[in-house]
């Protein structure tokens, strides 16, 4: 790992942010003969798969640790600790964290004071938990309170998870999307009594089809987890001890909580180039990018060898008719990644960015489900399975079942959900969102499962 100290002066392509995407640009970078790759990154280790970290890395036994997950052997690749980068040419500048980017000079500088030039820029900076403090709310800052995004914040909550089972007490989740889902999953098989407090209707309501959140708030409630629905935190209180206490809530009432992890979304990492590039939205959300993930100037115009990749970019989605998008997904790091690579190699793979939104989850062992495609403004969801599968959830289990999208615009199928499907049903649920056949909710019903298995 290089050290600040060491970087060169110049890059040739300077990618700023080392998180997962950045693993695989260089993974493609060397793929593609591109040389004179510099990464600098602000973590202390080099890029990993960051999806373990809400999954295995919070098993209480054979859990995923260093340097098992290092990039890229989630994508199926070879696995790149340190020395795989210094065999390759490519510098990977660890505990570098980048202060500023002069796009008119094209300099960066790391924290500290070295300046580095570049000749291309691939900004994969991601994107940050937000914690509660960020909206102002009390005691978001009290220790015991964790978020989670880094291999710094997991150790974190394990070490307190530990006290905690020595101490006794239950664990508070605020927010009911991925963290809050995952991680009371995680909790739950280390033996702690968890909580989940969520202002939502049902869990994981942003991709889960409402029709089939019972099934998995059953699932939750037989292994022990607690749900609060339609609940918002409003701060964290403390103990006499000065650590969290209690997570209050909106109605005045205090949730009593040993540890908290509040799970209530992220923010892309942009503000290196507020001024130079364009945002999209009002100062806080991603770098828009055109269809080949260049990204804009502050007059829309492309600016010149300067990229986004992975959860900072805002790009145009073709199969949605060119809306802009962010996808906070470990899918679109990998493959936006390896887009830009190529593309800097003059190489591209096509002549734009397409990309087939995907979401995956596992909980609890054997809990797994997968989605493709969209759920456009008033989509039509079609189960499948139901009876079977909450049968099941009551005992605890996960069984086959899922739901079609209809977008009832076009009439077309836009997404497909499916819980516990095989590698074959799942690449089906991935070919149908892919190919958007026209289809009716009266047919895809009567066919279940089946649609999915013929098609
Ligand atoms: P999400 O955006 O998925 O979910 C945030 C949740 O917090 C929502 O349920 C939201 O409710 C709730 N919330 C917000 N404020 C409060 C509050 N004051 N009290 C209670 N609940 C609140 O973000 P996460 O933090 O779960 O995940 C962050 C990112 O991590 C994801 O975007 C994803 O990139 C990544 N991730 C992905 C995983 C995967 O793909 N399997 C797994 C783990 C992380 P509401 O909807 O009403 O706003």
């Amino acid at each position: 790992m290089a050290a600040a100290a060491a970087l060169p002066p110049h890059a040739e392509v300077l990618v700023v942010g080392g998180g997962l995407a950045a693993g695989y640009v260089a993974r493609a970078a060397v793929e593609h003969g591109l040389g004179g790759v510099v990464i600098l990154g602000e973590e202390p280790v080099v890029s990993y798969e960051r999806p373990a970290l809400s999954k295995a890395y919070l098993f209480p036994e054979g859990a995923a640790r260093l340097p098992g997950f290092h990039t890229c052997v989630g994508g199926g690749g070879e696995r790149q600790e340190a020395p795989w980068y210094r065999e390759h040419g490519v510098t990977f500048a660890t505990s570098a964290p980048v202060e500023s980017i002069d796009l008119a000079r094209r300099e960066a500088r790391v924290k500290g004071g070295r300046a580095i030039t570049f000749g291309a820029l691939v900004v994969a900076t991601g994107a940050r938990a937000l914690t509660l403090s960020d909206p102002g709310l009390p005691g978001g800052d009290l220790p015991g309170v964790h978020s989670l995004r880094s291999v710094g914040d997991a150790d974190a909550l394990l070490a307190d998870v530990a006290r905690l089972k020595g101490a006794g007490g239950g664990a508070v989740v605020i927010g009911g999307g991925y963290i809050g889902a995952e991680v009371a999953s995680g909790l739950s098989l280390q033996g702690v009594p968890v909580t989940v407090a969520f202002p939502d209707a049902s869990l994981l309501a942003r991709v889960v089809p409402r029709e089939l959140g019972a099934i998995y708030e059953a699932l939750y409630e037989a292994k022990g987890v607690r749900l609060l629905k339609g609940a918002t935190a409003t701060g964290c209180v403390p103990g006499p001890d000065g650590r969290v206490a209690g997570v209050r809530l909106g109605d005045g009432s205090v949730l009593e909580a040993g540890l908290v992890v509040a799970g209530v979304g992220a923010r892309p990492n942009a503000e290196l180039l507020d001024g130079q590039a364009k945002r999209e939205g009002p100062g806080r959300g991603g770098l828009v990018v055109d269809s080949s993930l260049r990204c804009l100037g502050p007059d829309g115009a492309p600016l010149d060898r300067v990229y986004a990749v992975g959860d900072v970019a805002a790009f145009p989605l073709s199969s949605q008719g060119d809306v802009i998008v962010r996808q906070e997904h470990v899918t679109h790091a990998r493959s936006s990644a390896a887009y830009v690579a190529a593309a800097l190699a003059g190489k591209p793979p096509a002549p734009r960015y397409e990309y087939l939104p995907f979401f995956y989850s596992r909980v609890f062992g054997g809990v797994s489900w997968v989605f493709y495609g969209a759920s456009p403004p008033g989509a039509v969801a079609v189960p499948f399975g139901l009876a079977p599968a909450a049968a099941a959830a009551a005992e605890g289990r996960a069984s086959k079942f899922g739901a079609y999208l209809l977008d009832p615009a076009s009439g077309r199928l836009a997404g497909v959900f499916l819980e516990s499907g095989s590698p074959e049903e799942n690449e089906a649920a991935r070919a149908l969102a892919a190919a958007r056949p026209a289809a009716d909710a009266e047919e895809l019903r009567a066919a279940g499962a089946g649609y999915l298995l013929a098609a």
